[in-house]
């Protein structure tokens, strides 16, 4: 019930001058996000690669207006990029880039300067030894991104994309995408979606991700389950084991802050296990729809304020 007014939450100016003042929202922040800075993202990247995590950083930030801004953000990843080749992280760790963050949502040439900027954080990624995934943001997006992707594909085959299995089209993509080397992230997808385009009851959510996960496992891509639902771990296991993958060809993923035993445990098993780090000073879009992905992150969020002195 609160979910749609928190993904709308999420797109406001107004409410994010509002939360981004709160005193509470610092300390549940940081619950999910590595920092403001890149030596803090490099800091945690080195902790969590330590206790046998691989890494997805994500430079924060999305829906930018500006085409400086955009092309800074993909400055900020060639940096970041560098940090993990000069720390020999790069072998553990990737990126994962917003294609709004540098530029596909410009009014004038939108497509094509997110193009060039992705670009340069592939170039960068190859020059690392690394690979970049690509998020997929609201539906009127995926054919821009997925489009862009292919492009990419053609010079950085290792290029990933991220399928919403909550979309009705995602299972065609999936079946698009489970060729040979083709590396796919599937998640239940985290934007307020209209029933044209999207399931809309989470048991109809739950069960398209199996669908679409038995297509990615029966392929020959490599498959990233995105999940922090037990049940969906628990199938993604046994799809594994049906299909007689071995522990390098999948892996799992899920977000910094969230289930951390559960990532652990993955880890023991002897999965791949990568982590979604974001890191810097735009968290608002970000934190808002990891509140409303779960009442409980409200609810804390919303005692806190209560006691604050
Ligand atoms: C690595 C990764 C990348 C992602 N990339 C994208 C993307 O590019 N585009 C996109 O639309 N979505 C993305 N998502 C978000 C995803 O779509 C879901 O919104 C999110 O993962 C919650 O769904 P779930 O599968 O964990 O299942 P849910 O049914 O939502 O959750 C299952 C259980 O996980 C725990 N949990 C889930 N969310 C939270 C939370 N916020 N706080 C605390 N506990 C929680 C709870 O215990 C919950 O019961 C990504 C998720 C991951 C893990």
């Amino acid at each position: 019930m609160l979910r749609t007014p928190l993904l709308a939450a999420a797109r406001s100016p107004r409410t994010r001058a509002l939360v981004e003042q709160l005193p509470p929202t610092r300390a549940l922040v940081q619950r999910f996000v590595a920092g403001d800075t890149l030596d803090q993202a490099v800091a945690v990247t080195d902790e969590l690669v330590g206790a046998g995590r691989r890494i997805s950083l994500d430079h924060l930030g999305e829906d930018t207006s500006d085409a400086d801004q955009a092309a800074a953000t993909a400055t900020a990843y060639e940096r970041l990029l560098a940090a993990l080749r000069e720390t020999g992280l790069a072998e553990r760790a990737e990126v994962s880039v917003k294609l709004s963050a540098v530029g596909q949502s410009l009014a004038r040439d939108g497509e094509r300067i997110a193009l060039d900027n992705a670009r340069r954080i592939c170039e960068a990624a190859a020059a690392a030894g690394t690979t970049v995934t690509l998020d997929m943001e609201d539906h009127t997006t995926t054919d821009s991104t997925l489009g862009i992707a292919r492009e990419l594909r053609a010079d950085f085959p290792w290029l990933g994309v991220v399928l919403q299995a909550y979309l009705h089209r995602t299972e065609a993509d999936c079946a698009d995408l489970a060729g040979a080397g083709s590396r796919v992230r599937l998640c239940k997808g985290a934007y307020q979606e209209p029933a044209s385009v999207a399931h809309q009851a989470k048991a109809e959510v739950d069960r398209a991700y199996v669908r679409c996960l038995k297509t990615l496992m029966q392929g020959e891509g490599y498959p990233m389950v995105a999940s922090h639902d037990p049940r969906l771990i628990r199938i993604a296991g046994q799809l594994a084991q049906w299909q007689e993958r071995k522990a390098d060809t999948f892996e799992y993923q899920m977000l910094y802050g969230i289930r951390p035993e559960e990532q652990q445990r993955l880890v023991d098993t002897g999965a791949t296990m990568r982590i979604y780090l974001p890191y810097g000073g735009e968290w608002y879009g970000y934190f808002m729809r990891r509140l409303a992905e779960r009442p409980a992150n409200l609810a804390f969020f919303l005692r806190a304020l209560a006691t604050r002195n």
